[in-house]
């Protein structure tokens, strides 16, 4: 077999795997693979969950897609679950990540429009990734998402994460066409960078005064990922636009933009749509999932786990001269090295059967299963102690 008919967008290893269950995978040959990346985030309940299995089957042979030209039973009671959970007041979905931050996109373009703002403005961060569309594309930072690509719509200014000063100054400069600020309370793809204390809390404040909306991007954040719900909830705040897709779907393409009332309310009728988004399959897979999580104590055994697996880390590595950094919440956790090093997501998966994740070539990110047992922990702790 060759992958030569296929775009060479990505760089895949030698390794396929053909089963999964759990936090397990398996590859052709059948070995066993311990899996500390969840399809980046996204499978959180495990593979194969057998609840998700059941639900999928019968859906399949129910009804998988009507459009929403009807009204969609599991799309109102997902819609219903989510709203609960954030404190939020309603929901579009999408299929993807990149598209409900289009849908916030285009919310923050309303909110600016009905102000009368003829050229609106987001304020995103440095180190950002919002997506691959060109407008989520150029919502992100980094060379590497965005070269090549120009022109590309430029409505966005950029400021540090975290920098409360670099705000007030395009606050000084732009204050009165910035319409929102758009980001992620944990940057994942970056290499695993939470805000620091009260960053959030601040921007809430900032926002509110301004008259901007806030909007998080918890696609990687949550379902939850770092312990609660959602990222947001450690800080004691709420967004006014919050996106979601990986998690929530377990590997069922599923993406959903939310947002409080007054900001939902304006969409109209045709101001925005999707034929797959909200589907009876993708919804009945997300209110699974959600079942799951609080069935299971998902979020309790994430936020134990994750303390665990930190810990533990930081005994094991510690004073390790090519550690710079462990860093995280709940099951999301960075483990920063001086220097790049050379085959550690292969050599993790063949000398020690873990499957990892490397980001911006020195930054181990772990993103295991919420579902992972303390023996797991111990499994990462010491293959990854092996390795450095
Ligand atoms: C993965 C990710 C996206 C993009 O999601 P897609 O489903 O790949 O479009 C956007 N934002 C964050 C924070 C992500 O982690």
């Amino acid at each position: 077999m060759t992958a030569a008919c296929l775009m060479s967008t990505y760089q895949p290893l030698a390794l396929s795997f053909t089963r999964g269950l759990g936090t397990r995978l398996w590859d052709r040959q059948g070995r066993e693979y311990l899996d500390a990346v969840a399809g980046v985030a996204v499978t959180n309940v495990g593979h194969s969950h057998p609840r998700l299995v059941t639900a999928i089957s019968e859906q399949a042979g129910l009804l998988l897609h009507t459009s929403n030209l009807y009204s969609i039973d599991w799309q109102q009671r997902l819609a219903q679950r989510l709203t609960q959970l954030s404190g939020l007041d309603q929901v579009f979905f999408n299929n993807s990540g990149a598209e409900a931050n289009e849908t916030a996109l285009k919310l923050a373009r309303l909110h600016g429009w009905k102000k009368g703002i003829g050229e609106p403005l987001v304020v995103v961060m440095e180190n950002a990734f919002h997506g691959r569309t060109l407008g989520t594309m150029s919502a992100s930072d980094g060379p590497s998402v965005r070269l090549g690509f120009q022109r590309l719509p430029g409505d966005f200014i950029k400021v540090g994460f975290g920098d409360l000063k670099a705000l007030d100054a395009v606050t000084r400069e732009f204050g009165a066409r910035i319409v929102a600020v758009l980001l992620e309370p944990i940057q994942g793809e970056s290499g695993v960078q939470p805000a620091p204390p009260g960053y959030l809390k601040a921007l809430r404040d900032h926002c509110t005064r301004n008259g901007w909306l806030l909007m998080l991007d918890e696609i990687q954040t949550g379902i939850g990922r770092t312990g609660r719900w959602f990222a947001f909830q450690h800080e004691g705040i709420v967004p006014d636009v919050m996106t979601l897709a990986k998690g929530l779907g377990n590997g069922i393409p599923i993406g959903a933009c939310l947002a409080r009332a007054a900001v939902a309310k304006l969409f109209t009728p045709g101001s925005h749509g999707s034929t797959f988004g909200g589907n009876p399959l993708a919804c009945r897979v997300g209110c699974t999932v959600l079942d799951i999580i609080e069935e299971q104590g998902l979020l309790e055994n994430a936020t134990q786990q994750g303390e665990r697996l930190l810990a533990r880390l930081r005994v094991e590595l510690n004073e390790h001269p090519q550690v710079l950094a462990i860093r995280g919440q709940g099951l999301m956790i960075g483990i920063e090295l001086a220097v790049p090093q050379r085959n550690l997501v292969q050599r993790a998966a063949q000398e020690h059967g873990l499957l990892i994740n490397v980001t911006r070539g020195k930054i181990i990110r772990l993103l295991p299963p919420l579902t992972i047992d303390s023996k797991e922990v111990e499994m990462i702790v010491r293959a990854i102690a092996h390795l450095l």
